[in-house]
């Protein structure tokens, strides 16, 4: 299986924002972004011109990031994208929303997307009573995520639920914390995800 070894941290300081993808440490002021926010490397400080090309590859790059996808899977969200109905950039935003690892995440089953793609790999969590250990598993409007009983005492999940209350969770979704489960109310649309994201200049990158 693919891994990216790079440093989470390191992806924030490369595209310039905080994206969330180390949990707890991210809303603290250990935080990279809060002490060196300028790219990594040598010539990280230095000036920098920026072409069109880099502007919307960078744009890739962040969402690929924030959603821990590679370039494969994220070109086939893509086309997926392409041939739906709706406005390609917004499809591929909220397909990738819809994704199991980020509802678990959402729901704050987990402090991180990471972290969430692991424990349902582990095989933590039900969908609509069936154990579901694929990560890119894209849920349905009704669907339920369930912990499973014998992972509700799960140091992890535990946690993240009692951190969970200063995060929230999104309207779409509904959870029942003492019930370790999470509906989808609604499917996302575009307004729902408030990440600094335009998904425009993916959709010229891919066009070219
Ligand atoms: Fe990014 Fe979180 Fe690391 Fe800050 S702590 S740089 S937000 S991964």
């Amino acid at each position: 299986m693919a891994r990216n070894t790079d440093s989470v941290c390191r992806m924030c300081r490369r595209e310039g924002m905080k994206l969330f993808l180390k949990g707890e440490r991210c809303f603290t002021d250990k935080c990279a972004i809060e002490r060196r926010n300028y790219p990594p490397g040598q010539h990280g400080q230095g000036r920098h011109k920026f072409s069109e090309y880099s502007i919307q590859l960078r744009e890739k790059q962040k969402v690929k990031r924030i959603y821990g996808v590679f370039e494969a899977q994220f070109r086939r969200y893509f086309s997926l994208a392409e041939r739906s109905k709706g406005v390609t950039g917004e499809t591929l935003l909220t397909t990738l929303e819809r994704r199991l690892d980020n509802i678990v995440f959402r729901l704050s089953f987990a402090n991180s997307r990471a972290e969430a793609r692991q424990l349902v790999r582990h095989g933590h969590f039900k969908v609509n009573g069936r154990k579901v250990t694929i990560p890119s598993f894209l849920v349905n409007v009704g669907d339920k995520i369930t912990v499973r009983e014998r992972s509700q005492k799960v140091a992890r999940i535990v946690e993240a639920l009692e951190l969970s209350q200063r995060r929230g969770v999104p309207d779409w979704l509904e959870i029942d914390r003492e019930g370790f489960t999470g509906t989808v109310k609604m499917l996302p649309q575009r307004a729902d995800l408030t990440m600094p994201i335009n998904e425009r200049l993916i959709v010229e990158l891919y066009s070219k």
